[in-house]
């Protein structure tokens, strides 16, 4: 990944650390050290001297953040490699100290680690004012969300694409049952057109168990028995069954269960 690191300096944004600043990991002289700025870890620091070397080859010297500086680190604290930040306007940290935070989300306490920021200011380079707001289980369950509403734009598109398509139905059928499950968002009756869409004419059989879960889902718990039972008729519960039939007879029995060919013949 490349190097990010800019001096602070109106202008130096668009320059290039020159050749000699680069090479100069020796501490500088006191002639080469600028002024005194504060910091938030150690108080105050003193830029250093650099030439920043533009496209055209026009050169320009300035003061930029003293990245070589090798301070203490705190314990308990990871030690940090400034020359990896992505620093821009911010001022480089030398090490990273576990936080207490408290989730946007859930309100729970937890801990944005030091190792943690190593890998997100080093690693992925993101910026400082990038932070954890949310607890773990909570950044884990928004990026399942965000995956199940990205399926069903997905699914979506297919559909606009080939409307009569059973497979691309039962499959905006399946992305909007996934994420109204774990969610509670999404047009469940989106979600049973399409299942309809995709088992009328035995195009996709299975389906009729997508829109049982819907009906289920929307609260219409005999209608989605109605659909079920059918289905389920004739195919036996249990382990050899496929994860479909599992599934329809488990949904079934969360139902309410019962004989499903008297169902039927009722
Ligand atoms: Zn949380």
């Amino acid at each position: 990944m490349g190097r990010k690191t800019r001096g602070h300096r109106e202008g130096a944004a668009t320059g290039r650390r020159s050749r000699t600043a680069r090479k100069a990991r020796t501490p500088p002289t006191e002639a080469e050290l600028g002024p005194e700025v504060p910091h938030r870890q150690l108080g105050s620091i003193r830029l250093v001297a650099t030439t920043w070397t533009f496209p055209d080859g026009k050169t320009c010297r300035g003061w930029t953040w003293p990245l070589d500086l090798n301070p203490p680190v705190p314990p308990g604290a990871v030690r940090a490699d400034p020359r990896r930040q992505l620093l821009s306007n911010w001022a480089p940290r030398y090490w990273y100290e576990d936080e207490a935070r408290t989730c946007v989300q859930c309100g729970a306490a937890f801990v944005f680690s030091g190792a943690e920021q190593r890998f997100w200011y080093e690693t992925l380079q993101f910026p400082f004012e990038s932070t954890a707001v949310r607890c773990v289980a909570c950044r884990r369950r928004r990026r399942t969300q965000q995956a199940r509403h990205r399926a069903v734009a997905d699914a979506r598109a297919a559909v606009a694409a080939s409307p009569e398509d059973p497979v691309s139905q039962f499959a905006l059928a399946d992305a909007l049952v996934s994420l109204h499950e774990t969610t509670g968002q999404g047009s469940l009756d989106d979600a049973i057109a399409a299942a309809r869409k995709a088992h009328g004419g035995d195009a996709v059989h299975a389906a009729v168990v997508w829109e049982a879960r819907a009906q289920h889902l929307a609260g219409r718990d005999a209608r989605a028995r109605d659909l079920l039972a059918p289905f389920l008729a004739g195919k036996t519960p249990g382990r050899k069954a496929g994860a479909v039939v599992r599934s329809a007879w488990a949904l079934w029995e969360q139902l309410g269960g019962g004989d499903v060919g008297a169902y039927v013949g009722r």
